[in-house]
């Protein structure tokens, strides 16, 4: 079942994405070669905790025998496409990062994600993340009156296969609210007439990953981190996305994190 949110239940979701943009923002300084992903993590643990909110990855559980996922920030390097567990190596010159973070606050979840360049990356690396942040706000523009999930799907597979991209199946976008996980599904691809019409009040966490190479993937040992089967780097960018008055209301914020990574190149 969808939850719709009242207006109220909006702004408060909205204070939650942003404080996963502010987190985010906080850390861009930092994202460079040397540093360590466990370090970011415990900042970013820190950082969430102080504005009065709950890190939601923590403690997720594992089923299966894996154990619950240990940290604030999932953290997927180069080849990995979601859900890495932050480590001690640090990050090189060269990398990308996805940085995913979910929080609660008051009652609401905020989850939403942004691939860094780690120092200088190839160009080819560069079209991969620029090119998956483009599908991502394709997406986004189909949320109009009349429209289905199914065309926010199409538009973000269409953007990203156009230049010979892997789009993930597996993984997905997702509804939001009181909890991480609602509906409803919002893949990264399918068919216009896929999936419910969009209503005023839901709100969607649009998330595409999308390989450089083929879609396929693979499960690390560790029980969380995808990597792509391949081997070729992945990217991944999500907003936390509103149906307002027949139209799309990102509740995230990527100028925040654009401007702290802008500030660190000067
Ligand atoms: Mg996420
Ligand atoms: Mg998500």
């Amino acid at each position: 079942m969808i939850f719709l949110k009242t207006r109220e239940e909006i702004e408060i979701m909205r204070a939650a994405a942003q404080l996963v943009s502010k987190t985010l923002a906080m850390l861009a300084p930092m994202v460079k070669p040397g540093v360590t992903p466990i370090h970011l993590d415990k900042l970013a643990e820190e950082f969430v905790r102080d504005h009065g909110a709950i890190p939601v990855f923590k403690g997720y559980k594992g089923g299966r025998g894996v154990p619950d996922f240990p940290a604030t920030l999932c953290f997927s390097i180069n080849e990995a496409v979601v859900h890495g567990i932050p480590g001690n190596i640090p990050l090189k010159n060269g990398d990308i990062a996805s940085i995913d973070c979910g929080v609660k606050l008051n009652g609401y979840v905020g989850d939403h994600a942004y691939t860094f360049a780690v120092g200088e990356i190839s160009p080819a690396t560069q079209k991969l993340i620029d090119v998956t942040k483009e599908s991502l706000y394709k997406g986004i523009e189909q949320m109009i009156t009349g429209n289905r999930i199914g065309d926010i799907s199409h538009a973000i597979q269409q953007h990203a296969e156009k230049h010979g991209y892997g789009v993930v199946r597996e993984l997905i976008g997702h509804g939001l609210g009181k909890n991480l996980h609602e509906e409803p599904e919002v893949p990264n691809y399918g068919k216009k007439t896929d999936g419910p019409k969009l209503k005023e009040g839901m709100v969607i966490a649009i998330e595409p990953m999308i390989n450089m190479g083929r879609k396929e993937i693979k499960h690390l040992k560790d029980g969380w981190t995808i990597i792509t089967a391949d081997g070729l780097p992945s990217a991944h960018f999500e907003h936390d996305v509103a149906f307002i008055d027949g139209k799309a209301d990102i509740l995230s914020n990527y100028q925040i994190i654009e401007e702290a990574i802008q500030l660190t190149k000067h």
